[in-house]
C-alpha cells in the first residue's frame, strides 16, 4: 500500500521540520522528491542527503514560493528533466504572531504571501501539468489554527483558514481531470517555527491536546503520504486533522 514507485513529488519547505519528513516518507515509498527551500541550503542537502543515504532518490531545488515567475519556472525545469510531476505538497510556510493592535502590514504581506499565495502559485503550475497527464495529487498544510483561531495568530490562523478555501475550491475545479486537492492540518508539532515557542505557551497547547503531546513531523507526514497515494482516490477537498484531538 501508499506505493510511490515511479512518482516524482515536489515538497516546498522540504528541507526542514514537516516538509523534511514528508520528502523522507515519500522517498522511502520510492518517489522521487524534489525538496524545495528558500535560504537554508545546508538543510536542504542534508535532506536529500539522508533519503540518499536510505537508498531513496531526491535533489534539492532553490526557489521562492511567494514569486510566480520563480515558481513557473521552476516547475517547469524540474517537468522538462524529469517528465512528469505527480504529486504536490504546498508545505512552506511561516508564522509571524502579534496581537492585533501589533501586528504590522509587512508581517501581513509576508504571510499571505508565502502561505496563500505561494501555495496558489504553485498550485498553478502543477496542476497545469497534472490536467494534461488527467492524474495528480495536492497536499496542502494548513494549521489547527485556522479551524480554531487562536490568541496571537490571528494573521496566520487567517492564512491557514484561506488555505482550506482554496483546498476546497481548487477540489471542485479539478476533480473531472482525476486530480484530488486536500489539507492536512497539524496540531502542535515539534519543529524549529514551534522551538521559538515559550515553554507556557506550548504547555497551554499540550494541556488542550487530549493525547497530551506535541506530534511529530512524521506523524504528520504519514496522513500526507496516504493522501498523496493512490489509495486515496476517492478523497478530496477534505481536511485530515493531525492534532492529538486538539479540535475533533
Ligand atoms: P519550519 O520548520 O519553520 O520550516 C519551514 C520550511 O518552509 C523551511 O523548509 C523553509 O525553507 C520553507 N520556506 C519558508 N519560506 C519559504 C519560501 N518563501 N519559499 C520556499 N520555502 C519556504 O516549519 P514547520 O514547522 O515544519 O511547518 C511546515 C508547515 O506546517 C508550515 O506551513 C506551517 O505553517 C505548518 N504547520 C506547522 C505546525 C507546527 O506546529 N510546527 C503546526 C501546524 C501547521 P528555508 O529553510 O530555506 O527557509
Amino acid at each position: 500500500m501508499f506505493s510511490m514507485d515511479g512518482k516524482v513529488a515536489l515538497v516546498t519547505g522540504g528541507s526542514r521540520g514537516i516538509g523534511r519528513a514528508v520528502c523522507e516518507a515519500l522517498a522511502a515509498r520510492g518517489a522521487h522528491v524534489v525538496v524545495n527551500y528558500v535560504s537554508d541550503e545546508r538543510a536542504a542537502t542534508e535532506t536529500v542527503e539522508r533519503i540518499a543515504s536510505g537508498g531513496g532518490r531526491a535533489e534539492p531545488m532553490r526557489f521562492d514560493v511567494g514569486d510566480p515567475d520563480a515558481v513557473e519556472e521552476a516547475v517547469t525545469r524540474l517537468h522538462q528533466r524529469l517528465g512528469r510531476l505527480d504529486v504536490l505538497v504546498n508545505n512552506a510556510g511561516i508564522a509571524r504572531d502579534a496581537l492585533l493592535l501589533r501586528v504590522r502590514p509587512e508581517d501581513v504581506a509576508a504571510t499571505w504571501r508565502i502561505n496563500v499565495q505561494g501555495a496558489l502559485w504553485c498550485c498553478k503550475a502543477a496542476i497545469r501539468l497534472m490536467i494534461r497527464a488527467r492524474r495528480g495529487r495536492v497536499v496542502n498544510v494548513s494549521s489547527v489554527v485556522g479551524e480554531t483561531g487562536n490568541v496571537g495568530q490571528s494573521v496566520y490562523a487567517a492564512s491557514k483558514a484561506a488555505l482550506i478555501g482554496l483546498t476546497k475550491a481548487l477540489a471542485r475545479e479539478y476533480a473531472s481531470r482525476g486530480i484530488t486537492v486536500n489539507c492536512v492540518a497539524p496540531g502542535l508539532i515539534e519543529t524549529d517555527m514551534t522551538a521559538a515557542l515559550p515553554e507556557e505557551a506550548k504547555g497551554a497547547m499540550i494541556a488542550q491536546t487530549p493525547l497530551g503531546r506535541a506530534g511529530k513531523p512524521e506523524e504528520v507526514a504519514a496522513a500526507v503520504l496516504f493522501l498523496a497515494s493512490d489509495e486515496a482516490g476517492y478523497v478530496t477537498g477534505q481536511v485530515l486533522r493531525v492534532n492529538g484531538g486538539m479540535y475533533v
